[in-house]
């Protein structure tokens, strides 16, 4: 905890944490010290995590990183939070992120940006910037990010760290603010693949408070690290290696983990997956539309921030969501009210839910007769401060990898996989079945 916490201080310009609980961890971590003298202790005594600032902890403040939030306690605590407490992690603070985790970079934070630890002037990805950022920086062992687009493997490839994604409904989303309820997943970031193993053997599961956590049994995935591994068959996407946006450096990561699995006598098929290109706009669609509706709720009444000079009710909702909502959100919420309006709801939103039933089908199906989709996490690697920030397109694109797994609700994790020229950190990621987390956790001890 005391390594931690100075190293926290000594990076505190990062801006990973938007709050850190000194006092309150060090107790615990006397409390853990006795517990472990005694033979009673945890699975996960002693280990220090940190949480992004979309899950709830009960007494502490919870904003999303917004203004909407301002003052906002949580009442309880995430399931998948107190899962951790149970096993005697210590919560060390509440993390930096995208405002409502809408985003790539870490910038739509109220609280201002997060920044690299590899080199300041660039963006750590989004929306689990500050924590990829905290596990890079050593200032905790284990992060909780989320997962809705790519929001855990993103950041983590920026910032040279692991970041895993299970299939949806793997983790209770109990004490999760919501963005798109079909999508959010929590995701674990860490530099070590055995504290992802053993996180989410403790966190994942039924969930008598979230009746979409899936009822299928968890399995002992850290065992899986141990199993020897059998001759696998691995889909690469054929974009990966071509598409014009990957950086060159990235793409031959790519070919060198390629030849690597070829030298060492697995099968390795290049793919095509013709629905690429519907896969970014299809998620835009639906997260917008799934996000307007979620965040409907904050209206200045029951929560957080009042405008306090409106003389109307309809004042005052227009006011505080205007004064409360950073841009990228009030976007966010403004296209998914168009596409879920009368009008439009059939050419966008009911076309876009069967074009995901198309992207889910092909992508399990390839992943039938595949044992692993091999591509990159990002198309490059950290870009910089400001960069895309003028144009959301450009800032929607570097999803382009992440977004298949999210909308087909699969696993999939980034490695870290070497740095380029300037020094940055690449992520290569791979994606398996439904609930296949434990032979997605050997092959990447394998690749690592
Ligand atoms: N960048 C994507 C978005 O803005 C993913 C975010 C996420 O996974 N939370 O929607």
């Amino acid at each position: 905890v005391e390594t931690c916490i100075n190293n926290i201080q000594a990076n505190s310009k990062l801006g990973a944490f938007l709050e850190v609980y000194e006092d309150e961890a060090r107790t615990r971590a006397r409390e853990i010290d006795q517990k472990i003298a005694s033979g009673t202790a945890g699975k996960l005594a002693g280990v220090v995590v940190g949480i992004k600032d979309v899950l709830c902890y009960r007494n502490h403040h919870l904003q999303a990183a917004s203004r909407i939030l301002d003052g906002f306690v949580s009442q309880f605590t995430a399931t998948a939070v107190q899962r951790l407490l149970d096993e005697d992690a210590i919560i060390i603070g509440r993390q930096n992120c995208d405002e409502f985790a809408m985003g790539s970079s870490s910038e739509n934070s109220a609280f201002g940006p997060v920044l690299n630890g590899a080199d300041l002037s660039r963006v750590p990805g989004g929306s689990s910037g500050g924590s990829a950022v905290a596990v890079q920086m050593d200032m905790c062992h284990v992060s909780l990010g989320t997962d809705t687009g790519g929001s855990v493997r993103q950041p983590g490839a920026f910032c040279g760290v692991i970041g895993m994604k299970p299939t949806y409904s793997r983790i209770s989303r109990w004490g999760l603010a919501s963005y798109a309820s079909s999508f959010d997943s929590i995701g674990i970031l860490s530099k070590h693949l055995d504290d992802v193993a053993t996180v989410l053997q403790v966190i994942a599961g039924p969930d008598e408070y979230d009746s979409t956590a899936s009822q299928h049994a968890v399995e002992p995935y850290v065992d899986y690290l141990e199993h020897p591994l059998k001759p696998c068959k691995v889909a690469v996407l054929r974009e990966g290696l071509e598409h014009p946006s990957v950086a060159p450096e990235i793409r031959q990561a790519l070919r060198q983990q390629i030849d690597f699995l070829e030298n060492a006598g697995h099968s390795v098929e290049i793919i095509d997956f013709p629905l690429l290109e519907y896969i970014l706009p299809t998620y835009y669609i639906l997260t917008t539309a799934e996000a307007s509706a979620n965040l409907a709720r904050y209206d200045g009444v029951r929560y957080g921030y009042r405008s306090p000079d409106s003389d109307t009710l309809a004042a005052l909702y227009k006011k505080s969501r205007s004064q409360g909502f950073g841009e990228e959100v009030q976007r966010r919420i403004l296209l998914g009210t168009f596409v879920l309006s009368a009008g439009y709801y059939d050419a966008y939103y009911t076309k876009a839910q069967r074009v995901r039933r198309l992207i889910k089908e092909a992508t399990e199906q390839m992943l039938t007769d595949h044992d692993f989709m091999l591509l990159p996490t990002t198309p490059t690697t950290a870009f910089r401060l400001n960069e895309n920030t003028d144009d959301p397109l450009a800032m929607y694109l570097a999803d382009l990898f992440t977004v298949q797994a999210s909308v087909a609700g699969l696993p999939a994790i980034s490695l870290p996989c070497g740095t380029d020229q300037e020094g940055l950190p690449i992520g290569i990621q791979l994606m398996a079945n439904r609930f296949k987390e434990g032979e997605l956790l050997a092959f990447s001890n394998y690749l690592l």
